[in-house]
């Protein structure tokens, strides 16, 4: 599945149609007014998260290639495209392939919280981390996937992101230490600014550590392999330097221990001290 940087790609590679009317717009995608598309010029490209969205006066349209959509720019494949706009006076075309493809009202910005964009020059490290510590018994795999916290994070940068700041999958986010916490927010943002700058470079998977990889770099010992968490997205990670931190429960058993001997005994012996023997 493209994470957010391969969408970021996507938009500047069709940055060039941006300015010019649609001459027509065809494809099997349902609920798009496909004939109102025709004469709309492009006003922007944009990308959210994993939603690559075209921007016209009437609407904007937003495709999500979901696990296995492609697109060709001024070429075809052979197959029925979801979504296939041909641009006026020869400006080319651009089409799409098993995608999800939906119109959206034209008015994005009402639409779209850019600050959780991991790729957005608005992202916001502070409300992630705010978002972050109202869901303590969230596991971090699922929080990295959580596009209303990190859009455009897919299970690349997740293991990815895990594996570098030596984070169990499973850990509760309430366990984490702070300092913790703040990493995770931090190196996901990085990690997605050096998966773009790999991919455009085409040395993406030369740099993974994790993701897909048998055993751990650090400890040359097998990585696990598990589905994990509410998501079920597969997770790489090695479980003797990816720290799984332990519960309040575990960390602070004094607390849970119920009436301690040791405090009774010595308010036996103040009591006796206090009381002169009967004799
Ligand atoms: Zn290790």
């Amino acid at each position: 599945m493209p994470e957010g940087p391969s969408i970021v790609i996507l938009r500047e590679q069709t940055a060039g149609f941006v300015g010019k009317t649609i001459a027509h717009a065809g494809g099997s995608a349902k609920d798009v007014d496909m004939a109102a598309l025709a004469g709309q010029p492009v006003l922007a490209m944009r990308s959210w998260g994993k939603h690559f969205l075209i921007q016209t006066p009437a609407a904007a349209l937003r495709i999500h290639l979901l696990m296995f959509g492609s697109y060709r720019i001024n070429a075809r494949k052979d197959a029925v495209p979801r979504l296939s706009l041909r641009f006026d006076d020869d400006g080319g075309e651009l089409n799409f392939y098993t995608c999800s493809v939906k119109q959206l009202a034209p008015d994005l910005e009402r639409q779209y919280d850019w600050r959780v964009d991991i790729m957005s020059d608005q992202w916001d490290a502070a409300l992630a981390l705010k978002k972050l510590r109202a869901l303590p018994d969230t596991l971090a795999c699922d929080a990295l996937l959580d596009q209303t916290i990190f859009a455009g994070v897919g299970n690349i940068i997740k293991n990815e992101v895990l594996f570098r700041i030596r984070l169990h999958p499973l850990a509760r986010l309430g366990d984490l230490p702070p300092r913790k916490l703040r990493e995770l927010v931090e190196q996901a943002r990085v990690y997605a600014g050096e998966f773009l700058e790999w991919k455009l470079a085409g040395t993406l998977k030369a740099h993974w550590l994790a993701h897909t990889k048998s055993g751990c770099p650090r400890c040359h010992i097998p990585f696990h392999r598990a589905q994990l968490g509410k998501t079920q997205r597969r997770s790489f990670f090695c479980t003797r330097c990816q720290k799984q931190y332990p519960t309040a429960r575990e960390a602070a058993p004094d607390l849970l221990t119920p009436l301690a001997i040791t405090p009774a005994r010595s308010d036996n012996k103040s009591r006796s001290q206090r009381t002169p023997p009967a004799s």
